[in-house]
């Protein structure tokens, strides 16, 4: 199973992609995340995608295809890859076309989160992660249970990621205008496009995926 989660930041990709990794044995492939790591760990390509990144534009095509490329070659043929935040133009939709091809796979179903972009600001400038194990928050529509301290592995530090302000947020949503949204007709023609409502509970979109990947 390969199915690619689409929306515009703050839209729910990552949390929903974390879910069914944990319900099905799926593995999340989110390009932001692989980013993120090779900023921290100040590698070529994480030294030469921070100031994109902190600005709110999209990396280059041939970075973040190949760091897709790389993950799939490590992961077992057997494993399902969810897609978080990647493709996120038409030249990346046709990279990944020849990827999935090289590794015998083929795309099963693209998820649109459709959301509200007023609700969008609120939810990107109130997001946060455990420090720890990366699990995501939100600070009043999905606090920890108890203060502090992360529901999933007790960890007691969390951050917030540089490019979650206000400023950067709104180039962000232009760039997803601009370059993302344009590539749902291809997959469209396809005909494996599902609109998800995004601005439900997070409960009730993952129930949501889920019947469109394992209808009961
Ligand atoms: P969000 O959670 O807001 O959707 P991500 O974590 O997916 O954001 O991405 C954060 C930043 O990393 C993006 O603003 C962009 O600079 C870069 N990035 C992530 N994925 C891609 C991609 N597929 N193509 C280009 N840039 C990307
Ligand atoms: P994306 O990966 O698409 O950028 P995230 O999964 O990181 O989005 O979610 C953005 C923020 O919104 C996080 O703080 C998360 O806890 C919160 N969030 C995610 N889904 C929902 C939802 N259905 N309702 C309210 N808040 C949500
Ligand atoms: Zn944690």
């Amino acid at each position: 199973m390969n199915i690619i989660l689409l929306g515009p930041p703050g839209a729910g990709k990552g949390t929903q992609a974390h879910r069914l990794t944990e319900h099905h044995g799926m593995r999340q492939l989110s390009t932001g995340d692989m980013l993120r790591a090779a900023v921290k760990a100040q590698t070529p390509v994480g030294i030469k995608a921070k100031e994109v990144m902190d600005r709110g534009e999209l990396v280059s095509d041939e970075i973040v295809s190949a760091l897709i490329d790389a993950e799939l070659e490590a992961m077992g043929d057997d494993v399902g890859a969810i897609f978080d935040g990647y493709p996120r133009t038409a030249a990346q939709a046709e990279q990944l076309d020849g990827i999935l091809g090289k590794h015998n796979r083929a795309l099963d179903h693209v998820i649109e989160l459709e959301v509200d972009v007023d609700a969008l600001v609120k939810r990107i400038t109130g997001r946060f992660s455990c420090a720890n194990c990366g699990a995501l928050y939100h600070n009043t529509a999905n606090p920890p249970e108890k203060e502090g301290v992360c529901d999933q592995c007790g960890g007691t530090e969390f951050k917030r990621r540089p490019d979650d302000n206000e400023e950067t947020v709104r180039t962000r949503m232009d760039e997803y205008r601009r370059k993302t949204a344009p590539i749902l007709p291809i997959y469209e023609e396809r005909g494996i496009v599902t609109r998800v409502d995004g601005m439900g509970e997070i409960d009730d979109v993952t129930t949501a995926i889920e019947s469109v990947i394992a209808p009961a």
